[in-house]
């Protein structure tokens, strides 16, 4: 059973050039799971290699609007394709009932059934294969994360074992197989701990939405195999994490460490902190941490088939993603300086995100072109937009 999350905005509090606001796409077999649906989510469905699909549910974290501004919209598109009879549940907190009052007007009487489920945390949703809770995080407003939860599965049958007690091949190890004793033939008893390896560990995948490092968070994201936690600042504003209630990156590390969790990945990044430096700063505290960009997916093995990967645009169309083996190395284009100093004011910027750019002289008179290897090409972008970023920047909501 495949089981991976798409990264569709990765932005906190507003779209930036290269991020949308937040929206993470739960996959698990044919299952699609929307978390939250910040404006623009149904373009970057669009643009992804899923495309937009007939989601039947949609997770909310809270209702700030860059958690929510898309809704309207995707939900119309819904509508304008003739759906009818496929009905669609949105889980929110508390108020989720009372944003829909006020989207009313927008979305008119839809054609197909929406079902609005306000939860609490504490509760808990059986969805058959594996469970969803939805547990208590701080962030000043009604507010849920949400942890998928797959239960154990048996251990291995053992051929070998079965074999060696006589248990003949059929139903018998069928039985054995799903926890039950069965009599044999000749009398004998085989109870199922015999021939089964020690029980398997499902998958655990939290998210957490916007929030202050909480306790809550850590019990809640306990030996998961993926906890996605929001890190809106880096360390050095974390005055402003606090009076926003929002993390920095090493508040996000630090619950990783302790809710023991196999790999943390951060989203809701401030473009005013590149990527890079929000990975040195939570790695200093939890080693398994990675900054998804949009596009980026993770894939959330069971725990006997490996660890949980970052597929970098593994979830961006393939037209997108196509690159050849020589693209590490060929140096490309990233700017173009006016002059020496502002060359070498961007090749000092770019060194300190760790990456090696090299000048060249262009066409016109004292212009340099500014070049880093085509690997660092996204990296080089985001250092440099950074610097264009307002100074202000956020972090409510
Ligand atoms: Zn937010
Ligand atoms: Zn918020």
């Amino acid at each position: 059973m495949d089981l991976d999350l798409v990264f569709l905005g990765t932005s906190a509090s507003m779209p930036t050039a290269r991020r949308a606001p937040a929206a993470l796409l739960l996959r698990r077999g044919g299952e699609r799971l929307l978390f939250d649906c910040a404006e623009g989510t149904q373009r970057q469905l669009q643009r992804s290699a899923v495309g937009l699909p007939e989601i039947e549910e949609i997770f909310l974290t809270h209702l700030h609007a860059d958690h929510v501004l898309g809704l309207p919209g995707m939900l119309k598109t819904f509508a304008l394709r003739g759906r009818d009879e496929l009905g669609l549940t949105v889980y929110g907190p508390q108020g989720t009932r009372h944003l829909f009052g006020h989207l009313k007007p927008f979305l008119g009487r839809l054609p197909y059934p929406l079902t609005i489920v306000e939860l609490a945390a504490g509760d808990v949703l059986e969805r058959g294969e594996y469970r969803m809770d939805a547990f208590a995080v701080d962030h000043g407003v009604e507010a849920l994360g949400y942890a998928l939860v797959e239960p154990g599965r048996p251990g291995r049958f053992d051929v070998e074992a079965a074999d060696t007690l006589g248990v003949p091949p059929g139903p018998e190890r069928g039985i054995l197989q799903g926890g039950d004793p069965v009599t044999l033939s000749d009398g004998t008893v085989v109870t199922p701990d015999e021939v089964l390896g020690p029980a398997r560990p499902g998958r655990k995948i939290a998210i957490t939405g916007d929030t202050a490092p909480s306790p809550s968070v850590v019990q809640a994201a306990h030996h998961a195999d993926l906890l996605v936690h929001e890190a809106t600042f880096g360390d050095e504003d974390r005055q402003r994490a606090r009076e926003t209630m929002h993390s920095t990156a090493g508040d996000a590390a630090q619950v990783a460490k302790l809710a023991d969790v196999r790999m943390l990945a951060l989203t809701h990044v401030s473009p005013r902190t590149l990527p890079a430096e929000l990975v040195r700063q939570a790695q200093a505290v939890f080693r398994e941490t990675v900054v998804p960009r949009d596009f980026d997916l993770i894939e959330v093995p069971f725990p006997e088939r490996g660890a949980p990967m970052l597929v970098k645009r593994g979830g961006a169309a393939a037209d997108r993603s196509a690159y050849d083996s020589g693209a590490m190395s060929r140096m490309v284009q990233v700017a173009t300086a006016g002059d020496v100093t502002e060359a070498e004011e961007l090749q000092e910027l770019l060194r300190n995100a760790g990456i090696e750019a090299e000048l060249e002289a262009a066409a016109e008179d004292d212009a340099l072109q500014v070049l880093v290897p085509e690997g660092a090409l996204e990296a080089a972008q985001d250092a440099i937009e950074a610097l264009s970023e307002p100074d202000d920047l956020i972090a409510e909501p």
